[in-house]
């Protein structure tokens, strides 16, 4: 039995419906990620897991317990569930060891002492103890929360866009301190976000959401390199679609030539179908059988995200080693390394 299970629930602002026929599962120990651009429904979702949302479908049960059915709703704070905000909201008059033991303030002194002292270990942060949280970096903030969160050990954690406050590169590397913590916790967490990096440093499994259903539950890997759609394929990561005839077994006829890996696709031969090339299945490589010009270039420190122009107009985007510095204009020559061939059939109309 899962931990938390939403089943098939819907919920509504008046008429606006947020979330349809939504269902997910989350497993003892694990952490999910709900990926999807503003308004998908994300929040509602954490918001009807806390309580503060009614269900007008469906049920959502914690530990096989129901916590929400239509007319029944346990209370929030009856449920077993910790959040971290966005803001954070730590005490700015209390210490850091004080704000981490706020929400077990009740419990028997020593007993509080451990626990504080355990999460100050864990998140790195002994030294810091005595501190006020504006004498904290907004990385150690964000960690303090997570403690004072996890303090008193709820079944399930819930983080809302925990890093929207932190600068980018800093985001992903917390993503991943964040996960070590929860790992090293054993606890069950959802995480909402609406950027990738972050979903994929943080999640073992990540749903990909929008207008208040889920595209695809899936690991991050799949999510990137085996889209279940176009939709998936054209909210997560980036890369450009190129049109192809399906030949024979995995084969695509294309304007950059034959297009292919084992992958097979159960269509017939001749479907008119879009080909997914994302910037690492386009490698720069004076050997390559493919002729481009350099459109544009990102620097992005160790890789430099090219965009190349082919002969018959089309696009490519390709990710190389920053050593590879090409300049705007220059002719160079492209293969493919498609471990993963996705492909979609064109809808009727295109
Ligand atoms: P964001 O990333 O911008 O926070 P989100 O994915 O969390 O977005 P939700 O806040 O869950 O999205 O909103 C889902 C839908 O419900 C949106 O269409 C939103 O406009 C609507 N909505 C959210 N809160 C309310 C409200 N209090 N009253 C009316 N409509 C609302």
């Amino acid at each position: 039995m899962a931990l938390l299970e939403l089943e098939k629930i819907s919920c509504a602002y008046g008429d606006t419906r947020a979330l349809a026929d939504f269902s997910l599962e989350v497993e003892q120990g694990e952490i999910a990620a709900l990926l999807g651009p503003s308004g998908c429904g994300k929040t509602t979702t954490l918001r009807a897991v806390l309580g503060f949302e009614p269900v007008l479908q469906g049920e959502i049960r914690i530990a096989g317990e129901v916590m929400s059915r239509p007319g029944f709703s346990v209370l929030p704070e009856r449920r077993p569930v910790g959040m971290v905000f966005q803001d954070r909201a730590l005490f700015p008059h209390l210490t850091v060891a004080q704000n981490i033991g706020i929400g077990i303030r009740r419990g028997p002194k020593p007993l509080r002492s451990q626990v504080v002292g355990e999460l100050l270990e864990i998140i790195g942060l002994n030294d810091c103890a005595a501190r006020f949280p504006h004498e904290l970096s907004g990385g150690q903030q964000e960690r303090v929360a997570l403690a004072r969160a996890l303090a008193p050990r709820p079944r399930l954690l819930l983080l809302d866009e925990p890093f929207a406050c932190l600068d980018i590169d800093l985001r992903e590397r917390l993503g991943f301190e964040v996960r070590d913590i929860l790992k090293e916790t054993g606890s069950t967490a959802v995480v909402v976000t609406h950027d990738q990096d972050e979903a994929f440093a943080i999640g073992d499994q990540v749903g990909i959401m929008e207008e208040g259903v889920i595209l695809q539950w899936d690991t991050p890997f799949n999510i990137y390199h085996r889209p279940v759609s176009r939709q998936v394929a054209s909210l997560v990561g980036r890369g450009v679609f190129i049109e192809g005839v399906l030949r024979e077994e995995g084969a695509f006829d294309t304007e950059i030539g034959r297009v292919q890996n084992d992958h097979t696709f159960p269509h017939p031969l001749g479907t008119r179908m879009d080909i997914l090339l994302r910037p690492d299945d386009v490698q720069i490589d004076s050997k390559g059988e493919i002729s481009a010009t350099v459109v544009k270039k990102a620097f992005k420190g160790s890789s430099i995200l090219y965009t190349l122009r082919l002969a018959p107009g089309t696009q490519l985007l390709a990710l190389a080693p920053s050593h590879k510095d090409l300049e705007i204009d220059e002719q160079t020559r492209l293969s493919l390394d498609l471990e993963h061939l996705v492909a979609f059939p064109r809808a009727p109309e295109e």
